[in-house]
């Protein structure tokens, strides 16, 4: 993808861990490498297609003014997470910070940190089997949707199912989420979890009655396994009430260990 870059863009700051740091102040250097498609602007010509980089360039400087950070690391991620949300074409992320100054008693030329943060696409599962279900669904969503990490792209039809596996129990109001996300898998699932969590599910019997479930279905074209998370979620090519609603949102989506869409293996009715 294109590229705008940004190349040591001078700031006086207050970012450090000493106190001196915080309350004199000293010079940092600020690099972005900022990807996104500029087709459309190239080819029209028009500035409202793209990012504007001296807009860009005053966000910086302010956003870098404004807060005090004790790690280069936390300016950086915090900047990062606030250019995206700010300026939403951008897809990808590269930002360096040099520190020219920094105070170790020895000559350097800079010191610098360099972070990459980009949007990754992810597919979720959603399910209730207790209680106000579509509260329960609902109230997931919007914690999705307004979480600065992620977006919501799409969102299927709740479609009622029947329960599943070995245990008794209500039936399921399951469906899926297309959704844009700056997490990595591990957060995303930390994240999906508090949402569980809030929504008072307790884990007492595996497979049994649950307020929510929140699995991630896929994630970009990863395939993982650890003990914690697998990807794509293991079960989700053997389940109706995964495919189904999956497919009304993204029949061309492709599960890259099968490298099949969608579409091809959601059973018939
Ligand atoms: P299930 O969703 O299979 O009914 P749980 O929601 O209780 O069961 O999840 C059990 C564990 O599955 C979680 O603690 C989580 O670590 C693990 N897990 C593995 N892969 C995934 C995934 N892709 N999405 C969600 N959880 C997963
Ligand atoms: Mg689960």
């Amino acid at each position: 993808m294109d590229k705008i870059n940004i190349k040591n863009l001078e700031i006086f700051c207050n970012h450090g861990l000493y106190e001196e740091e915080n309350a004199l102040g000293q010079k940092f250097l600020v690099s972005a490498s900022l990807i996104l498609d500029t087709r459309k602007a190239g080819i029209t010509d028009s500035i409202d297609v793209s990012v504007n980089y001296a807009s860009v360039c005053n966000f910086i400087n302010t956003y870098m003014k404004a807060h005090t950070f004790r790690l280069l690391e936390a300016a950086a991620e915090h900047l990062a997470l606030a250019l995206f949300a700010h300026f939403t074409p951008l897809e990808e992320i590269t930002l360096e910070i040099k520190k020219p100054w920094a105070p170790i008693g020895l000559s350097l030329d800079y010191v610098s940190v360099e972070i990459t943060r980009k949007w990754h696409t992810a597919y979720i599962a959603l399910g209730s089997n207790m209680g106000d279900k579509l509260s329960y669904l609902e109230n997931a969503v919007e914690a999705i949707k307004t979480d600065v990490n992620c977006r919501l792209v799409k969102i299927s039809d709740f479609v009622i199912t029947e329960p599943y596996g070995p245990v008794e129990q209500d039936e399921f109001l399951n469906g899926c989420l297309m959704i844009r996300t700056l997490y990595s898998p591990n957060e995303l699932l930390a994240f999906l979890q508090s949402l569980e969590a809030k929504a008072n599910r307790t884990r007492e019997i595996h497979w049994g009655p649950r307020t929510l479930d929140l699995d991630i279905l896929l994630f970009d074209d990863l395939v993982m396994d650890s003990d914690t998370l697998v990807i794509p979620h293991p079960e989700m090519h053997k389940r109706s009430f995964v495919l189904t609603p999956l497919s009304q949102i993204a029949p061309n989506a492709i599960h890259p260990l099968y490298n099949v869409r969608i579409k091809d293996i959601v059973p018939e009715d």
